[in-house]
């Protein structure tokens, strides 16, 4: 392991230590465990760099399985997009296995519980099942089929495989106690009959073994050996650790419980995410809004910052929430380094140079990043037209608004100075039109006799700028803890999460952007060319962020 990897978190430590006294002979297995129910998000994100990120560092492996053990929510489709968004990260599995490759095996062990008296067939119903199972205060009652013989207890287990009982008749469960104090260890479920189709089995099967009883052997089929999970699962893990010692199998992973991540302004549960899909509150899985890896990508947030992001906010045993800020600020350094400029006016007026020659058209040599010499320089076309920012203009500015006002002089970036000497406006008075001169004496942007400006505005030449939909991307919801003490979740959607702007106005060379290329709008932001929507000559751009956290100035103000 190199001396600068990853900080050593309460995992890596454990890791270590198993190292040293050689536990799991000198291996480290790890593996990410999706359910195919849904696209990924950002708290799987981090899972995912905790586990592939482990297996990289210690030189082991991380297999990606699918845990496929509930058909009726899952899907092929998100089967591969789960793969796609893996591998978008920047991560390999070593093999990818589903669940379900092992329903045989995990079959045959329920036969071995059976003939260990370690399992039996129970015939209660749902109802019974709950008054039997007790409370956390009250301890439960065993089942009348409790003491079912083994033989019994096999030819039922049979018998429900063979399709011979109706749905919810009978269920395999776990012979523990009844009376323990975790309800995970009352006698839990292992198999229960559940006639649907399996996305990858058909209807070979129409029983169904349970999420814990197949993780636990899933790991130990492959061999894991530390089997990482979120902070839900530690009540489980007395389950996972007796399912295995009873079986005694070859090997016993240890389960890692880690808090999840939480996001401000977020929802995560998937859930929730498929009713706002379903519901079509967003456009999709990938709508930019979305926290999944997929909106992510495409409202421009690149794998790299994703992964900084997620060693920034470290592995612990605290439920916490982080501030979406802090995606943004991991967002923000990445593209900062590696975005090249460009100018777009999203709301645009008109500037019309009255000195400057009709008909003649400059172009201006413009840098593609100013702390950055060898990204290179283009050319702008410039000319009598320019637009601007229509807030980029007041008629009768304030001393602090050191930009374009009556009479004020501003630098146009790289090109000319220019002096605003009047305006147009319509029948109700609005500001149609601001004239001005331009000083020829400034080209490139500064003056030969050293008078000072104090504004800089971006800004493209009417004729030589290109129409372009550009989309404003805002946080989704407007409370910070969406859903929070019983509130409609969607009651609290932002409905200023996205704008679309009519008129904007990009110069040329970005009509050319290739799909998902990132650019520094100057002065607006971070803007990344839609992968889907963008075609060629026609760019659609996103915001990916702004170049500042305008929420957390809001909050102070
Ligand atoms: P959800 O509750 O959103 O439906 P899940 O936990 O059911 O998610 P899985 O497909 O079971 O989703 O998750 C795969 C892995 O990702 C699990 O090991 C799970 O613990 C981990 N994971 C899911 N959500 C988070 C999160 N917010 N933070 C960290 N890890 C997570
Ligand atoms: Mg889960």
């Amino acid at each position: 392991m190199s001396e600068t990897a990853a900080p050593k978190n309460f995992i890596r430590q454990i890791i270590d230590e198993d190292l040293k006294t050689g536990k799991n002979g000198n291996k480290v297995a790890t593996r990410f465990p999706p359910e195919p129910n849904g696209y990924l998000h950002i708290g799987h994100a981090k899972s995912i760099c905790l586990n592939f990120g482990i297996a990289k560092d210690y030189s082991g492996t991380c297999n990606l399985r699918f845990d496929d053990t509930n058909p009726v929510k899952e899907d092929v489709e998100y089967v591969e997009s789960i793969q796609e968004d893996i591998q978008w990260l920047g991560f390999k599995w070593a093999n990818l296995y589903f669940a379900s490759d092992y329903f045989e095996k995990i079959y045959q062990f329920a036969e071995q519980l059976i003939k260990l008296e370690k399992a039996y067939v129970c015939g209660l119903n749902a109802d019974q099942l709950r008054e039997y199972r007790g409370t956390l205060t009250e301890p439960g009652k065993n089942s009348p089929d409790r003491n079912r013989s083994v033989e019994e207890n096999l030819d039922l287990f049979r018998r429900m495989r063979a399709g011979e009982f109706p749905d919810g008749k009978y269920i395999l469960r776990a012979k523990i106690d009844m009376a323990s104090a975790n309800l995970n260890l009352r006698d839990p479920a292992l198999y229960r009959i559940r006639r649907a189709h399996h996305h990858k089995t058909g209807d070979t099967w129409c029983i169904y073994p349970m999420y814990d009883y197949a993780h636990a052997l899933s790991d130990m089929i492959e061999g894991i050996t530390h089997s990482i999970c979120t902070l839900e699962f530690e009540d489980h893990r007395p389950l996972y650790d007796w399912i295995l010692e009873v079986l005694k199998t070859p090997c016993h992973p240890q389960q890692i419980e880690f808090s999840r991540l939480n996001l401000d302004y977020t929802v995560m549960s998937k859930r929730k995410l498929l009713q706002l899909v379903q519901e079509k509150h967003v456009s999709g899985w990938d709508d930019p809004r979305m926290p999944t890896i997929q909106g992510m990508r495409r409202r421009g947030y690149p794998a790299e910052a994703i992964r900084d992001f997620c060693e920034r906010v470290g592995v612990t045993k605290k439920d916490s929430c982080i501030e979406i800020g802090m995606l943004e600020t991991c967002v923000r350094e990445n593209l900062d380094k590696k975005a090249p400029r460009g100018m777009a006016v999203l709301r645009p007026i008109r500037v019309v140079l009255e000195n400057y020659p009709e008909g003649q058209v400059e172009e201006v040599e413009v840098p593609n990043h100013p702390q950055n010499p060898e990204m290179g320089t283009r050319k702008v076309q410039f000319s009598k037209v320019i637009l601007i920012e229509e807030e980029d203009f007041m008629e009768n500015p304030p001393n602090k608004f050191f930009r374009l006002g009556l009479g004020r002089e501003v630098r146009l970036r790289s090109a000319y100075y220019i002096k605003c000497t009047g305006v147009k406006k319509d029948a109700d008075g609005r500001v149609v039109e601001i004239l001005a001169t331009y000083d020829p004496a400034t080209k490139g942007g500064s003056s030969p006799d050293g008078r000072k400006v104090k504004g800089t505005l971006h800004w493209v030449s009417e004729a030589h700028s290109v129409k372009a939909q550009i989309r404003l991307y805002d946080r989704f919801f407007n409370d910070p803890n969406p859903g929070a003490g019983g509130t409609d979740f969607l009651t609290q959607v932002n409905p200023q999460s996205l704008v679309i702007l009519p008129d904007a106005r990009i110069e040329k060379s970005l009509t050319e952007a290739a799909p998902g290329a990132h650019y520094q709008f100057e002065r607006q932001g971070y803007f990344c060319a839609d992968y889907k929507e963008t075609k060629p000559g026609h760019p659609v751009f996103n915001r990916t962020v702004t170049l500042r956290d305008s929420w957390a100035k809001e909050k102070s103000v």
